[in-house]
C-alpha cells in the first residue's frame, strides 16, 4: 500500500482561508457547505428556515398522503427503513409502524465491528415486532477494502457507508417495494448541498454522488479488489431501480428533526441504551454507538478538515437550541480531535498495518492550511474557541 501525500485543498475544493460559523461551531472547511455574507453557515440557515417557516402540520398531511399511496392492504412489508438499531433508524421504523400503520422491513448492514451495545440495541428494536434482515459482507474483503479506504480516502468507514446506503436498495427490488424512508438528509441538515432542502426524495439518477465522496464502488479495482468481491458494496442497476420504481423519501423532510428528541423517543419506545461513558472525541452518549472503528472516520474527519465529533455535536446541539455557541466552542475544546485509544490496537490488527504507517497515513491527510507543527506537535492553525 502506497501512502503519499494528499492535497485536500484540491481534492475537497475547500476554501484556502478557515472561517468559522457566527451561530454555530462549524467552519467553511466542511465539504460543500456554504456561507452567507452575515458569516452564517447553510445549516445554521436551515435550521432557522425549518423552525419559523415550515408549516410540519402541512408536511404531516403530505406524508400521511404519500404513505396511502404505498400502504399495503394485506399483510406485505410495505416499505423499507434502514436501521441499526440506534436512535434515529429505530425512530424512524417505530413512527411508521406504531403512528402511521404501514409495515416496514428494516435492514441493517452490519457494522465493521459491532459493539456490544450495538447489538444489544438493535435486537431490543426487533423485539419490539420488526420484520429484519440483516447484511453480512466477506470479512476478508471488508478488512481489506478498511485499510485501502483508510489510506486511499481518509475514512474507514468508507466500506460501511457504501453498503449501509447501497444494501437497502438491493432489499428494496428483491422484495418489490417501492418506497424507502431514510432519516435525515444530511447534507440539509447538517450543511451541504442546499438544492435538496426543498424536496423529500432523492433522485435516484444521481443518488449516492455525495455518499460516495466521487468514489463509486468499481473504481477500487484500481487498488486491487475484485469486480466479484465488490458487487455486495453496489446498488443494483438502475434498470431495476427504475423499475421497481424505487423511491428513497428523507423523514426529516416531513417530521421536525431533533437527533436528542429521537433519542428520548427510542429510550422509551424501544428500551434504547447507550454506553456508561461518554464516546471518545465527544461529550455525548448516544451516537453512533453500534461500530468499534467509528471513531476512526471521526478522528480522520478531524485531520481532514479541522472539525471533529464535537464539533458536529456542538454545532447541531446549538442549532437546536440545547447549549450556546460559547459553551459549544468549550465542548470543542475540550473534545474535539481527541485520540480513539480504545480500540487504537483493534484497529491497527484489522487494517493489518503497524504504528508507523498509521502514523503515516494520518499526517498524509493533514493540510498545511489546517495544521502547523509547533514545538513539534501538530496544532490547529484556527480553533473556534480563539473567539472566547
Ligand atoms: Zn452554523
Amino acid at each position: 500500500m502506497k501512502i503519499l501525500k494528499k492535497n485536500l485543498l484540491k481534492r475537497y475544493n475547500l476554501p484556502r482561508e478557515i472561517v468559522f460559523c457566527k451561530k454555530c461551531t462549524m467552519s467553511n472547511q466542511r465539504p460543500r457547505i456554504t456561507f452567507n455574507k452575515k458569516g452564517i453557515c447553510s445549516a445554521c440557515q436551515f435550521s432557522e428556515f425549518k423552525k419559523k417557516k415550515i408549516n410540519w402540520k402541512i408536511r404531516e398531511e403530505h406524508l400521511l398522503r404519500m404513505l396511502d399511496k404505498f400502504r399495503s392492504k394485506t399483510n406485505k412489508n410495505d416499505i423499507i427503513v434502514p436501521c441499526s438499531g440506534g436512535k434515529d433508524g429505530s425512530y424512524v421504523a417505530h413512527q411508521l409502524k406504531f403512528k402511521y400503520g404501514m409495515n416496514p422491513l428494516c435492514v441493517t448492514w452490519r457494522p465493521i465491528i459491532p459493539t456490544i451495545i450495538g447489538k444489544k440495541n438493535l435486537d431490543n428494536f426487533i423485539k419490539t415486532g420488526f420484520d429484519h434482515v440483516l447484511g453480512v459482507q466477506k470479512q476478508k474483503t471488508l478488512k481489506r477494502f478498511t485499510a485501502l479506504a483508510t489510506n486511499y480516502l481518509g475514512d474507514p468507514f468508507q466500506p460501511f457507508i457504501y453498503g449501509q446506503y447501497n444494501y437497502p436498495v438491493k432489499m428494496a427490488v428483491e422484495n418489490n417495494i417501492s418506497v424507502m424512508m431514510y432519516g435525515e438528509n444530511g447534507e440539509v441538515e447538517y450543511g451541504g448541498d442546499m438544492k435538496y432542502a426543498k424536496s423529500p426524495k432523492t433522485d435516484m439518477k444521481i443518488r449516492g454522488k455525495h455518499y460516495f465522496s466521487s468514489m463509486p464502488v468499481q473504481n477500487w479495482k484500481k487498488y486491487g479488489l475484485k469486480s466479484e468481491d465488490l458487487k455486495e458494496y453496489m446498488a443494483p442497476t438502475l434498470d431495476k431501480v427504475m423499475k421497481n420504481n424505487t423511491e428513497q423519501h428523507f423523514f426529516s423532510y416531513y417530521k421536525f428533526w431533533d437527533p436528542q428528541e429521537n433519542f428520548y423517543y427510542c429510550k422509551k419506545h424501544v428500551g434504547f441504551q447507550t454506553n456508561a461513558n461518554r464516546t471518545e472525541g465527544t461529550y455525548t452518549k448516544f451516537a453512533s454507538l453500534d461500530d468499534k472503528l467509528d471513531g476512526f472516520h471521526y478522528y480522520l474527519m478531524f485531520i481532514k478538515f479541522g472539525i471533529g465529533r464535537a464539533t458536529s455535536d456542538t454545532a447541531h446541539e446549538i442549532r437546536d437550541g440545547k447549549i450556546s455557541r460559547k459553551e459549544g466552542a468549550m465542548l470543542v475544546e475540550k473534545y474535539d480531535g481527541e485520540f480513539p485509544k480504545k480500540h487504537y490496537k483493534l484497529f491497527l490488527k484489522y487494517c493489518n498495518i503497524d504504528e508507523d504507517q498509521f502514523v503515516e497515513i494520518i499526517d498524509s491527510w493533514r493540510s498545511p492550511h489546517i495544521w502547523k507543527k509547533e514545538n513539534r506537535k501538530w496544532v490547529l492553525r484556527k480553533k473556534v474557541w480563539d473567539d472566547y
